[in-house]
């Protein structure tokens, strides 16, 4: 394992690999020598433009995106069997795709509660089930669940948000101890606040507000959040499982 390619050789497959947090770990894990099939959902166009510019940068390294609804327990096996086929060896999984539906409780409808609930927790079934077999059989290899800060203190404006992250520390720390005598080491990444898509759609007074709990008083990057996760993939954190590490500049909620 050279010192600057930690992932050499690795086969990872990602879902919501297309922007924010989930294309900055694909980047990385390029860099580090990996080879990545990432998913994506609503936005083709950005996904390939993102596989061509990094296939052009790590030449003889595969970068495949492929269409995936991991809200679905159907659509997310065939992404995985897809992803398989595109990877001559597979030892990464990063649970990565997630959406926000907030607002408060007391207005909240049952169709925002299963969307949250369905494409952050659900997810970790449907995409986790296809894919836990080949790690167990090779008995090597780490799974990555993106949780949230919301997950670990309860955010207010997120029940459903909070519910569906804390539940996917749950599965991690279960998965972690079912699976860990096969030498696959389960953990969850808990970013705070990170400048994305997502939290661009937060209005401007009440970001304010929210960078005002920060000790650093700024969002964290995509980046700040893939370095942690592509630690975890590789085999430096061979004796790290089980864990929920947050990202999150010291955000105090
Ligand atoms: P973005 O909104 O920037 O990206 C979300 C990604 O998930 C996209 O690639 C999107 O695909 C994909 N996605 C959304 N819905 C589905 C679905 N049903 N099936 C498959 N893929 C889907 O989010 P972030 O990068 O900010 O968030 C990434 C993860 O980090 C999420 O789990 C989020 O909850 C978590 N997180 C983010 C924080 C933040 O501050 N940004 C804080 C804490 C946690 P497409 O582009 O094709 O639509």
């Amino acid at each position: 394992m050279a010192d600057d390619l930690p992932l050499a050789g690795r086969g990872c497959i990602v879902t919501g690999g297309s922007r924010g947090i989930g294309a900055a770990v694909v980047r990385l894990a390029l860099a580090q020598g990996a080879d990545v099939v990432f998913g994506y959902h609503s936005d083709e166009k950005r996904a390939r433009a993102l596989a061509e510019e990094l296939s052009a940068a790590h030449p003889g390294r595969a970068c495949v995106p492929l269409y995936a609804q991991v809200a679905d327990a159907g659509e997310a096996g065939r992404f995985a069997t897809a992803a398989l086929g595109h990877l001559d060896r597979f030892d990464v999984l990063v649970n990565n795709a997630g959406v926000t539906r907030d607002t408060l409780f007391a207005r909240m409808g049952p169709q925002q509660w299963h969307e949250v609930i369905a494409t952050n927790l659900d997810s970790m079934y449907t995409v986790t089930k296809p894919l836990l077999m080949p790690l167990v059989k090779q008995r090597g290899g780490a799974i990555i669940n993106i949780s949230s800060s919301s997950g670990l203190h309860g955010i207010p404006g997120q029940t459903a948000y909070s519910a569906a992250k804390a539940g996917v520390i749950g599965f991690t720390k279960a998965l972690a101890k079912e699976i860990g005598a096969r030498g696959v080491t389960v953990n969850a990444v808990a970013p705070g606040l990170i400048a994305t898509d997502m939290t661009a759609a937060i209005p401007q007074d009440k970001a304010e507000f929210l960078k005002s709990l920060i000790p650093g008083h700024a969002f964290g990057s995509p980046e700040d959040v893939a370095h942690l996760v592509c630690f975890l993939a590789s085999d430096r954190a061979r004796y790290i499982t089980g864990q929920a590490i947050e990202v999150s500049g010291g955000l105090v909620v």
